[in-house]
């Protein structure tokens, strides 16, 4: 929605970033047609696009197996990705977050259908990091998923208990190392059977896995998971 503050913040395209004009909504009409998904094939247990269809699951999957039982990223992690996920964690540009969140509902409604979920679940960040961004994008995303799909969204179930490292440097099993023992959800035996994980970017699933072990370890029977974009490390 359009009101007084956009005299000083007009609203931009989140790919491109120029100012939206006219009748634009959320992203600006030479974006909107640039638009692609990813598609199949894409692998079946994490959604990476696979180079043909010959096999089901792409290598990582094939050599690692997950807590998760299955998930999508919706965009490749390319520059102009990287770029506007940038933009909304650090650059003041929350509003980034209609467009992903429009785009997750559009984009990941068929898996929605089938995974039916019962409960969404962010991935927590330490509240000190919170603090300092002044908010956490996976919160804002599970939040809009669960206000689209009309799912009860567990903000506080899982904390952040441990201080860990910057993911971006880190190799796969370094990764899984940084994230031991990192999360932790709140005690007892839940009662919910099909949960969905929503996160910016899903990597080597490191992150994904590790939420995904605890609600396990609470009794959740089926995780999945949707991101914005898939990268490659
Ligand atoms: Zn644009
Ligand atoms: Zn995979």
């Amino acid at each position: 929605m359009r009101n007084g503050w956009d005299l000083f913040y007009p609203p931009c395209c989140p790919l491109c970033h120029q100012i939206l004009q006219g009748q634009e909504q959320m992203i600006c009409v030479k974006c909107r047609a640039k638009l692609r998904p990813i598609g199949e094939p894409r692998c079946k247990k994490c959604g990476k696009p696979l180079e043909d269809g010959q096999e089901e699951l792409c290598r990582d999957c094939r050599v690692r197996p997950h807590w998760f039982e299955e998930g999508r990223g919706i965009f490749l992690y390319d520059q102009k990705m990287k770029d506007s996920i940038i933009r909304y964690k650090y650059g003041g540009r929350r509003i980034y977050g209609e467009f992903y969140i429009r785009a997750l509902a559009l984009y990941g409604e068929s898996s929605m259908k089938l995974w039916r979920p019962q409960a969404v679940f962010p991935v927590p960040m330490e509240k000190r990091k919170k603090r300092k961004r002044g908010f956490n994008q996976s919160e804002q995303l599970a939040l809009g998923i669960g206000r689209q799909f009309g799912i009860p969204v567990c903000t506080d179930w899982i904390q952040k208990v441990k201080k860990t490292k910057s993911q971006k440097k880190l190799n796969a099993a370094e990764r899984r190392r940084n994230l031991q023992e990192a999360f932790r959800g709140k005690p007892g035996v839940w009662k919910i059977e099909r949960a969905l994980i929503v996160d910016d970017v899903y990597t080597t699933g490191a992150t994904i896995d590790a939420v995904a072990g605890e609600l396990k370890k609470h009794g959740v029977k089926k995780v999945y998971f949707l991101t914005i974009c898939t990268g490659f490390v």
